[in-house]
């Protein structure tokens, strides 16, 4: 793999600031061709100790900085990664598939966290609260938690990195994290460029292992560990939280989503079509807000389905890095198959299959941009997170039901209202059970803004200044006068 900075290539674990080598190999491969990327360093339970060692070792020093002096070397992280930005994307097309214009997207909105979060540190004020007793004076102080152990996703290998260790460090924690065994390259290429920065040993490790059970144990149970944060499937989360448990952690949980997107007769249909592409298509599907069920008014359900086809057919599938492609392979061939599947099942219940609904000659890896309609509240299909480039029509035609059928399930991450009529845009967006509602828009997520999700889709949030609120402990102070 050619990089204008090989610097940025790493290959073994990085642990209290040091390059190591893990017990065994890690073949990390590109989904688009299945061609071999690297062999790199398998950590172990032994490796994510030493993590969590160095950065319990570490936190006295990090966190006795003033802000100003954190937010300076993040500042220098944030601006190595923007000069690297281009290298920074080839990698991640590499090891996740995504197009590269996409994939550039991400880089710049993963740095955004760690300039936005070296600003915000200098503002962790506490309060001085009036007095129930005049002998009495009391005050708060925000405080870093301490250790913090992330486990992170491969749908977006740099920014699921930097929305969790950009507020932790901010704040004054120090952190270990273990990205997904499929994407591993981009996480220990943000290292490199941390340890340029001058982040100090210790302060940030990554320990990447085809054993995540092993590795997760040690991050959710070792009590060193005042903090764990978790962005990946609610399956996992759940397991992980009770692992949390034994030493009661605080926790963050950002899970898995089903997320409705619903079309009123009222919309601007081309909106509508635009908005739905982006968050159904992006990445495959494979984003944690990407749209699961589309409902759409009766009335327009026909011009609606038309164009967002004419769209989908318009996609460029092919490898991320060639000019012109717009979309590009699943992770790997278990999430192609899986994806088939649902789409069978739906058929055989009586789904109508528009477009799509088979594998591309492009890579074993690759599944066509598919659309269902006349799909139902009780197929599989509409009940389960996709993850894939399945677009799936329900039809409705009254707004309490569509506002009850969308409410209908475990998940409350992220949801959608395209109308034009702002009386029944309030009233739905307000009445959605989910932690993020988009009216008339596709893609939402910004660093100034709370991203995070409700019932099984999670706890806690990232971004803005919720997101800095998580790595802080508020200490109330009472001094006799
Ligand atoms: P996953 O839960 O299988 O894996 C996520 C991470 O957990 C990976 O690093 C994996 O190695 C690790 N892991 C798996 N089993 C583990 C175990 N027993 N112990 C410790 N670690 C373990 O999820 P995935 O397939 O990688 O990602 C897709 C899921 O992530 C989807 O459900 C998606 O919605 C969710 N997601 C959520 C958000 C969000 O912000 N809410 C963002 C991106 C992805």
């Amino acid at each position: 793999m050619e990089l204008n900075n090989n610097q940025l290539l790493k290959a073994q674990n990085y642990i209290d600031g040091q390059w190591r080598d893990g017990a065994g190999k890690l073949a990390v491969t590109d989904p688009a061709t299945g061609a071999l990327l690297a062999d790199i360093a398998d950590g172990t339970a032994a490796d994510a100790e030493q993590a969590v060692a160095a950065a319990h070792a570490a936190f006295p020093a990090w966190s006795g900085k003033t802000a100003a002096e954190r937010a300076a070397i993040l500042k220098r992280w944030y601006q190595l990664i923007a000069n690297n930005r281009e290298d920074l994307a080839r990698l991640l097309t590499m090891e996740q598939g995504k197009p590269l214009a996409e994939a550039l997207g991400e880089i710049d909105y993963g740095a955004s966290y760690i300039e936005w979060y070296a600003e915000e540190c200098r503002r962790a004020y506490g309060q001085t609260i009036p007095t129930h007793n005049p002998n009495m004076r009391l005050h708060t102080i925000r405080q870093p938690v301490g250790v913090v152990t992330c486990i992170t996703p491969w749908n977006f290998p740099n920014a699921m990195i930097t929305r969790k260790a950009a507020p932790a460090l901010a704040a004054g924690c120090t952190v270990v994290i273990k990205p997904a065994a499929e994407t591993p390259l981009s996480a220990l290429a943000l290292c490199a460029l941390a340890q340029e920065a001058g982040l100090p040993a210790g302060t940030l490790n990554v320990v990447v292992s085809s054993d995540s059970a092993a590795v997760g144990k040690v991050l959710t149970q070792d009590p060193r560990v005042a903090k764990f944060t978790f962005t990946g499937s609610t399956q996992v989360g759940k397991l992980l939280m009770s692992q949390c448990a034994g030493t009661v952690k605080k926790m963050s949980m950002e899970l898995g989503g089903n997320a409705p997107f619903i079309v009123f007769d009222d919309a601007d249909i081309d909106v509508a079509v635009t908005a739905c592409m982006a968050t159904k298509m992006r990445n495959a599907g494979q984003t944690c807000v990407s749209t699961n069920r589309i409902y759409v008014h009766e009335s327009v359900h026909d011009v609606f389905v038309e164009k967002l086809r004419a769209q989908m057919a318009a996609l460029v599938p092919g490898h991320g890095l060639e000019q012109g492609t717009t979309f590009g392979p699943l992770i790997f061939r278990r999430a192609v198959d899986r994806v088939h599947g649902l789409v069978e099942e739906a058929v055989a219940n009586g789904a109508r299959l528009l477009l799509g609904g088979d594998f591309l000659p492009n890579g074993e890896n690759y599944y066509a941009p598919t659309l269902l309609v006349d799909v139902h509240d009780d197929m599989r299909i509409a009940r389960e997170e996709i993850f894939g480039p399945l677009a799936v029509v329900l039809k409705f035609r009254d707004e309490a039901d569509v506002i009850r059928r969308a409410n209908d399930t475990a998940y409350g991450l992220a949801a959608y209202v395209m109308s034009e009529n702002i009386h029944r845009a309030n009233r739905v967006v307000e009445a959605l059970e989910y932690g993020m509602v988009a009216c008339n828009a596709g893609v939402f997520s910004t660093t100034v803004a709370p991203f995070g999700g409700i019932k099984e889709s999670g706890i806690g949030r990232e971004g803005g200044v919720e997101g800095m609120a998580e790595f802080y402990e508020t200490k109330y102070c009472c001094y006799g006068v």
